[in-house]
């Protein structure tokens, strides 16, 4: 079976990766935009102290979480070594003992079900700088061990190398689908066409302009985040945990003594690929005032990058079915990195038509939008 992938980032590489191990004929196509948001993603993979309320959310972001351990192995059986996957705990920090404490039980309920959580303790702010040494004196924490971090990009082009080393085919060039008698016979890209039994668009917040010439319309805009890498001279910062404060807002270190600060959420900025003065001082701000060890760290680097959220934080998984052999896997929004493997592995078996463990329909992709048209 031949199958296109539109959209090389955490969920197209992860769709053809596996889409590739199982011997389909896989083109992985990708335009290069700047601002792909797996490239600037921060890398948080904890959802199990999140503050989100949404059931069909949190099946997802679980079963992303929980998925990792299993495509790292896989990816080390494929000779991928430079994963950047990293099992470093978190702390959920505040200096309001209430909040800990509905952190606490939120995270021991949703252990009970899911061992991956780990170990979930109160700590004393002395024991929490003892892991985070700039951690400001007036934060206690809830420490959760199975929590990780994952450098996006890292990952990505793991992903891509994996799909490559089982025969997959890489293209750089602006993809556009080919629809004939309400099927999808291939895609157009660089002045060929490439012909498909079917085509999965992972093509993230640039989705929605892709359907428009068909008359579909998808629900999915592009929020801007900018986020901001720091480094820490001398400093062995990789087993440092990920810190989450009872905001948007968060600090994630690696290797190499860089601590990623982020990010802003800046609904209706279009594909402003910018960096702005107000958007480095409202992280900085708020990455200082929870860790004021960090003032004299360097900054590093600045990036940019469009989340694709859709209309009501859930994820678009499935088939349009107007069109056939055309499935979207889209609108992962800001949990894209926690849920992306696995929903690109979920995309796969549809495009493979497998039996899927899971019922997709709270994430049916039309489910906010006025139907296809015409083609
Ligand atoms: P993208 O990574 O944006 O990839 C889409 C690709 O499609 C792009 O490479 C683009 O070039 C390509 N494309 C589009 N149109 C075409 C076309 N016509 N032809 C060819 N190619 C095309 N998630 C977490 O779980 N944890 C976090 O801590 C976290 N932090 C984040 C911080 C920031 C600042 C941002 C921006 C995001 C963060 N996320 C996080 C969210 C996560 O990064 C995204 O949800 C996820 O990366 C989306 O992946 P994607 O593959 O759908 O889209």
């Amino acid at each position: 079976m031949k199958i296109i992938v539109i959209g090389s980032g955490i969920v197209g590489s992860s769709t053809a990766y596996h889409l590739a191990k199982k011997g389909a004929e896989v083109f992985l196509v990708d335009r290069l935009h700047d601002g792909q948001a797996t490239a600037a993603g921060a890398g948080i993979v904890c959802p199990w102290i999140s503050s989100v309320n949404n059931k069909d959310w949190y099946t997802l972001a679980n079963a992303g979480a929980c998925y990792y351990p299993k495509l790292v192995s896989q990816l080390k059986e494929d000779g991928e070594s430079n994963i950047g996957y990293g099992l470093v705990g978190a702390l959920a920090v505040s200096n309001d003992d209430e909040e800990l404490n509905v952190i606490e039980q939120t995270a021991r309920t949703r252990q009970l079900e899911t061992p991956e959580v780990g170990e979930v303790r109160r700590l004393s702010g002395r024991e929490a700088r003892e892991l985070f040494p700039p951690l400001n004196e007036d934060l206690k924490a809830v420490y959760v061990s199975g929590a990780a971090r994952v450098d996006g990009r890292l990952l990505r082009d793991a992903l891509k190398r994996g799909a490559e080393k089982h025969g997959a085919q890489l293209y750089t060039g602006l993809a556009s689908l080919e629809i004939v008698n309400e099927k999808v016979t291939g895609v157009h890209v660089n002045g060929e066409v490439l012909s498909a039994d079917a085509v999965v668009l992972t093509a993230g917040a640039w989705i929605s302009e892709m359907l428009e010439p068909y008359g579909i319309g998808l629900q999915v805009e592009p929020q801007r985040g900018q986020i901001v890498h720091l480094k820490l001279p001398d400093q062995d910062t990789s087993n440092w945990p990920v810190i989450l404060p009872q905001s948007s807002h968060y600090l994630v270190s690696f290797e190499d003594s860089r601590i990623v600060v982020g990010a802003t959420r800046e609904s209706g900025s279009g594909f402003d690929y910018r960096v702005t003065a107000a958007g480095v001082k409202e992280v900085i701000e708020e990455a200082l005032f929870v860790a004021p060890g960090l003032s004299n760290s360097t900054l590093h680097e600045v990036r940019v990058g469009f989340r694709p959220i859709s209309a009501d934080i859930l994820p678009l998984l499935g088939h349009i079915p107007a069109v056939n052999g055309l499935i979207i896997a889209n609108g992962l929004g800001a949990s894209g990195l926690t849920m992306g493997p696995f929903v690109g592995n979920l995309a796969a078996k549809l495009a493979l038509n497998e039996k899927l463990e899971l019922d997709i329909t709270p994430y049916y992709p039309l489910r906010h939008s006025q139907n296809l048209k015409h083609c």
